[in-house]
Order: structure tokens, then C-alpha cells, then sequence
């Protein structure tokens, strides 16, 4: 029997009284690694309750004595960072340095939020009127939580909590089902903190647990991030019950060839970004679209790229990419690349049906690469979310830029150039919010915002940097008058 993992309330770990769990499988192996409770509405209650009583006393203790756990809490990541990435590796597939990036990256956001005393500063002003002065300062908003996916179970909730307490609110975390231990390391790694009990809450589930956090009076603020129709119903309900809502969504990152690319770089660096994660990461490119001469080269070296990748179990030595996150998803996966092929696309490099010796029941799915996709075609329109690359060819910038801004989504896009010019206006024109030139994961640093557009983003307020901080504070304008 495998393990049962336990909810983080109010400074102890409790077991779930959930009536169902899900399995937690290695996607490599197919080996079940733990069991996860899907939390009862009454167990989000009590963590919102036990935030709520420890709200009054943590927004008070002074913000400089609140960022001194973050400081531990970077230590301790450093730390345990192999063991961390291990973990990654083995619930979610990525291979061990892939985790190692990503915590590299949610460690970065703790390292940021630990500048919550500049960061949270207001402002003001004397003698708006003769005698009457101004001021605005930030105050929490409260208990605020946070939802997140399983393709960066250790970095995505390192986008949330770090600023949320630091600016005085009590968190509670919502891992994704499918990748959960990484959150309950964290946790034990929160619990050695000494923080009060309350400020920092995990309770394991998904859908119902999710709606009854939306639907909890006591939470004042969700951050989400997940797939769009999961982001675009969040955003709607939460909103509905006046909360504030940040929701982050799904994406299919076009990357614009032109002919004067350095043409060695961009096929490197489009397979990193298009393969890297086996194509699990919202910053993926998925569509490359070649302008004029850039075809027939990109296509020819990116095949070679595609087919000579090694595939395998992501603990493993020279391993470069592996599987997806479940069975199910490996079947979509292939049956996206079927339906593209009806659709009329070319299947240059053929993911499907291939086999990991030593791991033949992973969810492994080759990398792909699809020529002459039709730009309107169904499969064009899906986020694939797997190890895919389509290919586009068009006649000129003009019309790559229309084709880049005709997509529901605007994670971000990309440009492979050589020319200023050429950058320039892709830059100005580009219809996202993460912009790449020459890149091939315009991921921002921790002291940005994560800046999606459209349909991969609902709200105003992005995660990370100064934005996480205006999220998870309301302004108190202060007019005062002394005689
Ligand atoms: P998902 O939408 O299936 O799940 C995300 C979270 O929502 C999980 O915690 C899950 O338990 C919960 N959930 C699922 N269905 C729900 C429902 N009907 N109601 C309420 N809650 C529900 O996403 P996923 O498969 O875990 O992650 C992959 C997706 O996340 C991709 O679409 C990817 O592009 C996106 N993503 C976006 C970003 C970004 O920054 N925009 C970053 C990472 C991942």
C-alpha cells in the first residue's frame, strides 16, 4: 500500500478524512509513488480558519522580523536542492537538471520577496491642502491562496507564497494532484521555519477542493495557474464571490525564423525550448514559423535535432528529454499528431508508439515535428502540451506577425534574426506578454512580472516582483490634519 499524504493546517500535519484518492505515479516507471487525498470542503474550511486567527497577530509583526523567515527558508532550499530536484524528476518527468533550473528559479522569487520592506513602501505627500498632509501605505489583504499545476510543482507555488506572507497574509496552497510530494517536502521544509501556526496552510485535492476554497468567505485572494478553461471558470467564480484574482493559463508559443537567423542557434535553442520539459512548460514554443528561405534549412537541421534527442528516465545519466505527465496525456498527445496528419500536416519526425528500454511501461513520447500544419486547423488551435514542434511557412514578416497575432493565447513569442531592425518591430508589433529575441524561453526573472496576454492570462496583476506585491497588499490612503 502506498503512502497517504497528509494536509499542512495550522502548524501540524493532519490526516485527510477525504472519502477518495488519487494515485501519484513516476511517469517513467508507472510505479505509484503515493496516494493523494481529494480534501473535503470541511478541511479547506479549517485551514482558512486557522489562517483567519493567525492573520490578526502575523500582519503585525513587523516586515523586516517577516522576511527574516525567508531568508532561512532560502537557506534551507539551498540546501536540500538535489533532493528537491530528485523529487521533481520523479513525480513529474523532467530530467534531474531541468529540476534543478526550476528551483533555481522559485528559489529567485524567495530571494526577491525577501526585499519586502522596500518593495511594500507607500508614499506621500505634505500640504495637499495648507496643513493636510497624505499618505498611502500597503496593507495585507488577508488569507489569500493559491492553485497551481503539476509542470513546476516547485517553482509555481514559489511564485505565490514567499511575497504573500512576506507581506503579512496567511497562504494556502493547493498543489496539483498529479505532482504533490515536491509541496509536501516544502512544507516539511516550511515546518523546521518556526513560523506561528496558520500562516502557511497545504491541503491536498482537486476540483471540489479547489471550488471550496473559491467559494470560502475567509479567502480573500487565488492565484491560479493551470489551463485556460480551468483559469477562465476560476477567474468567474472567484470573482463573483469579490475576490481578487490573479489566473495564469495555457499557451501555444509561436517563434517567428527569419532568413538571416543564425541559423545553428536558433535550431539549438527552438529544440531546448519546443523538447526541454518534453514540451510541459507554459513558455514552450510549439509553433515555428518560417519566413521565405528559412524553411528548407530549419526544417532539415531541426529533424536531425528532433530525431537524435535521448529519451529516457530523467534520473538517468545523459538523459535529454523525458516522458509526460500521465497514460492519458501520452494517448492525447498521440492522438493530436494523428489528427494533424488527417488535417493535411506532414509528420517529419514521428514521436509515437516508441519504447524506453528499462522502462517500457513510462509515458514516454518522442519528440515530433510537423510540417506544413494549416494555420487553421483544429490541431492548430489545441494546446498540445507535449513534445510537438509544427511548422508554418509563410512568404514574409508581415504575414508571420499576422499569423503570430491571430492566436487565442499570448504567453509569449519569439524571434530567431540577425537584424535590429527586424527585432525591433517584432517587439513593438507582437501581440504577448513575454517577449523572446533570440530566445527560446523568455521565462521573466523573479523581478519582473510574468506578463501573459489574452487567453493565458485573466486578471491584471501577474505573479512575481513588484506585481505580487500590489497583488497581495490593498492600499490605505491616509488624509491628516493636526491643528
Ligand atoms: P489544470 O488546469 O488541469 O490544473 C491546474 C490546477 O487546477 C490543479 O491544481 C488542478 O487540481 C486544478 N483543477 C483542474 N481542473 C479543475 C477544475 N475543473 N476546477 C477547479 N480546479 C481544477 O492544469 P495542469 O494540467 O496541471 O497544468 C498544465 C497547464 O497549465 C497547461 O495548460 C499550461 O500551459 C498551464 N501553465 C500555465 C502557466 C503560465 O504561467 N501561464 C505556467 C504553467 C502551466
Amino acid at each position: 500500500m502506498s503512502e497517504e499524504l497528509y494536509n499542512y493546517i495550522d502548524g501540524q500535519w493532519q490526516r485527510s478524512a477525504a472519502a477518495d484518492y488519487v494515485d501519484v505515479t513516476n511517469p517513467a516507471t508507472d510505479e505509484v509513488l503515493a496516494r493523494a487525498p481529494l480534501s473535503p470542503a470541511a478541511e479547506v474550511d479549517r485551514a482558512a480558519q486557522a489562517a483567519q486567527r493567525a492573520f490578526e497577530a502575523w500582519r503585525r509583526v513587523p516586515v523586516v522580523e517577516r522576511v527574516q523567515y525567508l531568508y532561512k527558508l532560502k537557506a534551507l532550499l539551498e540546501e536540500h536542492v538535489d533532493e528537491l530536484a530528485r523529487l521533481i524528476t520523479q513525480e513529474c518527468g523532467k530530467t534531474f537538471r531541468e529540476s534543478v533550473g526550476e528551483l533555481r528559479r522559485g528559489i529567485e522569487n524567495v530571494e526577491v520577496a525577501c526585499g519586502t520592506p522596500s518593495l511594500i513602501q507607500g508614499y506621500n505627500n505634505e500640504d495637499i491642502a495648507r496643513g493636510i498632509d497624505e499618505h498611502m501605505f500597503r496593507q495585507p489583504v488577508g488569507v489569500v491562496a493559491a492553485i497551481t499545476p503539476f509542470n513546476f510543482p516547485g517553482m509555481i507555488p514559489l511564485w505565490f507564497l514567499p511575497y504573500a506572507i512576506a507581506c503579512g497574509n496567511c497562504f494556502i496552497l493547493k498543489p496539483s494532484e498529479k505532482t504533490p510530494l515536491t509541496a509536501r517536502r516544502l512544507f516539511e521544509l516550511l515546518d523546521d521555519l518556526g513560523l506561528p501556526p496558520g500562516v502557511v496552510q497545504l491541503v491536498n485535492g482537486a476540483r471540489e477542493t479547489v471550488e471550496a476554497i473559491l467559494d470560502h468567505p475567509a479567502i480573500r485572494a487565488i492565484s491560479f495557474v493551470g489551463s485556460t478553461p480551468v483559469a477562465k471558470a476560476i477567474y468567474r467564480r472567484a470573482a463573483d464571490r469579490g475576490k481578487r484574482v490573479q489566473a495564469q493559463g495555457g499557451a501555444k508559443n509561436p517563434v517567428i525564423i527569419m532568413p538571416d537567423a543564425d541559423m545553428e542557434m536558433a535550431v539549438r535553442v527552438v529544440a531546448e525550448s519546443a523538447y526541454g520539459c518534453a514540451g510541459q512548460r507554459c513558455l514552450a514554443l510549439a509553433d515555428a514559423i518560417t519566413v521565405g528561405d528559412a524553411h528548407d534549412l530549419f526544417l532539415e537541421m531541426m529533424a536531425d535535432r528532433a530525431a537524435g534527442l535521448k529519451v529516457g528516465y530523467g534520473l538517468d545519466e545523459g538523459v535529454e528529454m523525458g516522458p509526460v505527465i500521465t497514460r492519458e496525456s501520452k494517448a492525447r498527445v498521440e492522438g493530436l499528431i494523428a489528427l494533424a496528419e488527417q488535417e493535411g500536416a506532414r509528420v517529419v519526425v514521428d514521436g509515437r508508439g516508441k519504447r524506453v528500454p528499462g522502462y517500457e511501461g513510462g509515458y514516454f513520447v518522442f519528440p515530433t515535428l510537423l510540417d506544413r500544419v494549416p494555420p487553421e486547423s483544429q490541431v492548430e488551435r489545441t494546446e498540445i502540451f507535449g513534445p510537438v514542434l509544427s511548422v508554418f511557412h509563410v512568404r514574409d514578416m508581415e504575414e508571420a506577425i499576422r499569423l503570430v497575432n491571430s492566436r487565442q493565447y499570448g504567453n509569449m513569442a519569439s524571434i530567431f534574426t540577425t537584424s535590429g531592425a527586424h527585432a525591433r518591430r517584432f517587439r513593438y508589433e507582437a501581440n504577448a506578454g513575454n517577449i523572446g529575441i533570440n530566445i527560446g524561453v523568455a521565462a521573466p526573472m523573479a523581478f519582473y512580472p510574468f506578463s501573459g496576454w489574452n487567453e493565458s492570462f485573466f486578471g491584471d496583476l501577474h505573479a512575481q516582483g513588484r506585481h505580487a506585491i500590489e497583488f497581495y497588499t490593498q492600499t490605505k490612503v491616509v488624509v491628516e490634519r493636526w491643528g
